[in-house]
């Protein structure tokens, strides 16, 4: 359901496409509530995306509308993939971008997985 002031879901985003089999992936997860493949353009050693099976745009809509059991699986899946790569004990980031102001190119709910060396500040300095 599209929450207040968003944008209805886009049924033809890369990621909805992907989950249809319509486009590859390199795989690395899936489960009934998530799939987890290798970012096609890896900012890290490390750069893993997790996307929720269901059509929900950023956290705004899944926050909203995701049952118990979607919410459940999504946030486990994102821990279950970290450590089956092995990012645990060294550390990483998760990271989601939501909206304009975040730089959300796909309207897929996604986590980014960053890993395999240290990962410096939070957010580059501005300029
Ligand atoms: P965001 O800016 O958070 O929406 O990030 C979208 C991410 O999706 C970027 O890091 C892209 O490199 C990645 N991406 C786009 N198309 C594909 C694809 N077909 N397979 C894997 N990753 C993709």
């Amino acid at each position: 359901m599209p929450v207040s002031g968003l944008p209805p879901y886009d049924d033809n985003n890369i990621f909805a496409r992907i989950l249809r089999g319509e486009i590859p992936c390199k795989k690395v997860y899936e489960d009934a509530h998530a799939l987890a493949f290798h970012d096609i353009n890896p900012q890290a050693p490390v750069h893993v995306l997790v996307i929720p099976k269901g059509k929900y745009c950023s956290f705004a809509d899944f926050s909203a509308g995701a049952s118990e059991a979607e919410i459940a699986g999504f946030i486990r899946a994102v821990g279950t993939v970290a450590r089956q790569l092995g990012l645990e004990a060294p550390g990483y980031r998760a990271l989601a971008n939501m909206g304009a102001h975040g730089g959300q190119e796909v309207p897929h709910l996604h986590v980014h997985l960053f890993g395999g060396r240290p990962l410096g500040r939070m957010i580059p300095s501005a300029g």
